[in-house]
């Protein structure tokens, strides 16, 4: 007499060993196939020490890795110079993360940054470096190899982007999650956005230690920040939105006449109203003064806006009232 569990696998012909066999062959198709889509091609970073945390190269490290490096530092020596900070000091052996954690102060622990590295199947602790003295969040640059592996692996349409632990990582995010700080960008990515990313770190960065939260900050303000040091280098698109003789273009001053400053702006206004903002203030501020009235404005932004958005207005030839013709 048969049994009823040998039936019924044999009701349409299979054998449990043949079922099983193909349930197998079906689990190793798959991983095969998502190792080669996920796991093959992009199985994990490369990871180089960098003179402010690590560079974590997406896929293979490139063949002259010292290209970027270079790039980024120039960009970033002079991200420094433009917002006349003290630029941050690289802890003495940052070259040396194997060694690090064996020395550790306990300051310096709280600060430092864990990383995994794929590659030698361990945990790299990331020196703090220090900025006025003070140990800060090492950063990590993650850079994939080029503009369309960055598009496919992260789904975004931007360039590159800064980010500071709960923003995640899209892609494969779970390789680098929960860092404090990270700059994500690929290998091509311009200077110009190089300075505009590496500006929200410092602003992040610089808040941080005054414990105060950048989200307090209103985002027309620091997308402003980060197009105007953007503007120190050449931009992919060129600058579609000067008029002539450095002044701003019709298109600029229509934004402007249409819209109040108020975190409800579209998302290409929230950049070009916040430059020309920006850029007025540090007009009559000059640059250490804007940086000084950073925590001020976080903590009492309504004001602040309502005490500069007609001068800021008038300045460019409007009417001092916003949102002509809106709201
Ligand atoms: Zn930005």
């Amino acid at each position: 007499m048969p049994k009823v569990r040998t039936s019924v696998w044999a009701s349409d012909g299979y054998t449990p060993s043949d079922m099983s066999r193909s349930v197998w062959v079906a689990c190793i198709l798959v991983f095969v196939c998502s190792w080669s889509i996920f796991g093959y091609k992009y199985p994990y970073y490369h990871l180089t020490p960098w003179r402010y945390g690590a560079i974590a190269w997406i896929g293979e490290e490139p063949a002259d890795p010292s290209f970027f490096i270079t790039r980024l530092d120039r960009t970033l020596d002079r991200v420094f110079a433009f917002w006349g900070l003290d630029p941050i000091e690289p802890h003495p052996r940052w070259a040396e993360p194997q060694l690090w954690k064996q020395w550790m102060g306990s300051t310096e622990r709280l600060f430092a940054t864990s990383i995994r590295d794929y590659v030698e199947r361990t945990f790299w602790k990331l020196p703090a470096p220090s900025w006025s003295g003070e140990p800060i969040w090492p950063l990590v640059v993650v850079v994939y190899p080029d503009r369309e592996t960055f598009r496919q692996l992260t789904g975004s349409k931007y360039a590159g982007w800064f980010s500071f632990g709960q923003a995640g990582l899209p892609g494969p995010r779970k390789l680098l999650y929960g860092l404090p700080a990270l700059l994500v960008v690929h290998l091509t990515t311009s200077e110009a956005t190089l300075a505009h990313e590496l500006t929200h770190w410092l602003t992040y960065q610089s808040l941080t230690t005054d414990a105060v939260w950048i989200g307090d900050l209103p985002l027309y303000l620091l997308e402003g920040m980060a197009e105007v040091c953007e503007r120190l280098f050449p931009r992919p698109d060129g600058d579609r939105f000067m008029g002539s003789g450095g002044r701003w273009g019709s298109t600029v001053l229509d934004m402007v006449a249409e819209s109040c400053l108020t975190e409800d702006l579209f998302p290409l206004a929230m950049y070009v109203l916040g430059e020309s903002f920006v850029a007025y203030l540090i007009e009559q501020w000059g640059v250490g003064g804007f940086w000084a009235n950073l925590p001020a404005w976080a903590e009492m932004s309504g004001e602040f806006v309502e005490l500069h958005e007609p001068d800021w207005r008038e300045s460019l030839g409007l009417p001092p009232e916003c949102g002509i013709g809106a709201e």
